[in-house]
């Protein structure tokens, strides 16, 4: 199959080169298919509904078309996804779909396994390993150290600020051996990204390192997370009309959104025949998506700091894919758009749980605060006239196609949890007065010794350590 991009709808180029390049060089632009390919409309209707593997095999199998064996693919599938997703009723119209059950607790385990083992496969008859430079501020790091870690051809070298990033997610990162090591600069995220580009253009370096990045742009990251919003649509298509009484419910999904990177993953989902009727653009305060689909206008912005900080972006990176897929009066129709402040997401995780009994993470708060506030009032009040204020938290004042089916209660909701409750217990703790029990594997990573490695922020240093050490 092949990849264009989005500055170039003219440039085509394979899988394999999607994945080892990242981005066009040349055009700055991000590669997207062609045409996205249509799951055959059988294996959509199977009874019972297909697992959480045959769908990542099947999509796979179409994104890979002609350059990954089938044989090598069912294999890299069984690798990449010991864990699943899980589909979890809270009442008789949500759902929380829980993306946590990855080796890192975040939903990022799904895209950064399948990305190192695409790379690891189409670099087999390298000599020479592939260097991997990630900068991080927090999470991509442990899901990328975590997905590349004994992966073979591959060797990765973390960057992450010192003292920036929460003790929890410094154990994720810095306590692997073998082939993935995490550098502790002296300075910022910022100095971080710095080192990692300025390594990128040193021919130097070049000429004596296959580099690469493993950032969250690489086509290879998004295509799997397409899986699951497959998986989802399809066990609720099942279920909801017994657990909601509603005879075929439109099914909406709420995503908590920074890089809307996962929402992508979603539209394409979609596009491949999931049975998906809208979705919900969820951000915290960082709300450049949400003023875009009102005004119109896209203002890329600083990012502000919030408790769901795996979204605090002010400029998310996937809007470009998005607009190359849709015009923007298609995504007014099939997105609504929520944001809410830290205040409203702390109430949330309480409401939540006051509510439904479920414990949510700030991300997956924003999410279901944003399904539930359009399901009870929020959309007809919209549709019936109300005046909604973009610049309070809330809906914004876009009705999409599906509003109707809100207002007239013939939809149904699947919520994304993206990180497990845990990862966030302070601020759990402070609303619903108890701590969220710690999954094992959280907790064995507290105990491991610290491996990472001082720097400073001078790319000489760094420079200098690459050149001895890799
Ligand atoms: C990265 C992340 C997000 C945001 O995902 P995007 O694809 O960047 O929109 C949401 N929640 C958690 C827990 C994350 O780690």
């Amino acid at each position: 199959m092949l990849y264009t991009d989005t500055r170039d709808s003219s440039a085509r180029v394979s899988f394999k080169t999607a994945v080892l390049k990242g981005m066009n060089e040349s055009t700055g632009g991000l590669y997207i298919p062609v045409e996205i390919p249509k799951l055959d409309i059988g294996f959509l209707t199977k009874m019972p509904e297909p697992s959480f593997r045959d769908i990542a095999f099947e999509t796979s199998k179409l994104f890979t078309d002609g350059e990954v064996p089938e044989s090598d693919l069912q294999e890299i599938i069984a690798d990449c996804y010991p864990f699943t997703s899980q589909v979890v009723p809270i009442d008789p119209v949500t759902y929380v779909l829980e993306l946590f059950h990855g080796p890192t607790c975040a939903f990022k385990d799904f895209g950064a396994r399948f990305m190192a083992r695409m790379m690891s496969y189409f670099n087999k008859d390298e000599n020479e390993p592939l260097h991997i430079l990630v900068a991080t501020s927090g999470d991509t790091g442990s899901a990328v150290g975590s997905a590349f870690h004994n992966v073979p051809g591959l060797d990765v070298t973390i960057l992450y600020p010192e003292g920036k990033i929460s003790p929890l997610q410094e154990k994720q990162l810095s306590t692997f051996t073998g082939n993935v090591r995490a550098l502790k600069v002296a300075g910022t995220f910022d100095d971080c990204q710095r080192l990692v580009k300025t390594a990128f253009t040193d021919s130097e370096l070049r000429k004596k390192f296959r580099l690469s990045s493993a950032n969250s742009i690489n086509i290879s990251r998004l295509l799997p997370q397409s899986f699951y919003y497959t998986y989802a649509s399809l066990t609720v298509t099942h279920r909801a009309p017994r657990d909601s009484k509603i005879d075929d419910p439109s099914i909406i999904i709420s995503v908590p959104s920074g890089n809307f990177g996962n929402l992508t993953s979603g539209l394409i989902s979609r596009k491949m025949g999931a049975p998906i009727t809208g979705f919900i653009a969820a951000t915290n305060s960082n709300k450049t998506i949400p003023d875009w689909i009102y005004s119109g206008e896209y203002k890329a912005r600083p990012s502000v700091a919030t408790i769901s900080n795996a979204m605090d972006v002010g400029a998310p990176s996937n809007y470009e894919r998005i607009q190359a897929m849709y015009t923007l009066d298609e995504v007014r129709q099939l997105f609504a758009s929520y944001w809410l402040d830290d205040e409203g997401t702390r109430k949330a995780i309480q409401e939540c749980n006051t509510r439904t009994g479920y414990i949510i993470d700030p991300h997956g708060a924003v999410a279901w605060k944003a399904w539930d506030d359009i399901r009870h009032n929020a959309m007809s009040d919209l549709i019936f006239g109300s005046k909604n204020n973009p610049e309070q938290p809330g809906l914004t004042p876009n009705v999409p196609f599906w509003g109707k089916k809100i207002a007239s209660k013939q939809a149904v909701g699947i919520v994304l949890e993206t990180a497990h409750p845990a990862k966030f217990g302070e601020i759990v703790q402070a609303e619903i007065g108890r701590e969220p029990s710690m999954p094992d594997r959280l907790e064995k990573v507290l105990s491991l010794p610290d491996h990472a490695i001082n720097m400073t922020n001078n790319y000489d240093d760094f420079k200098e350590w690459l050149v001895n050490n890799l």
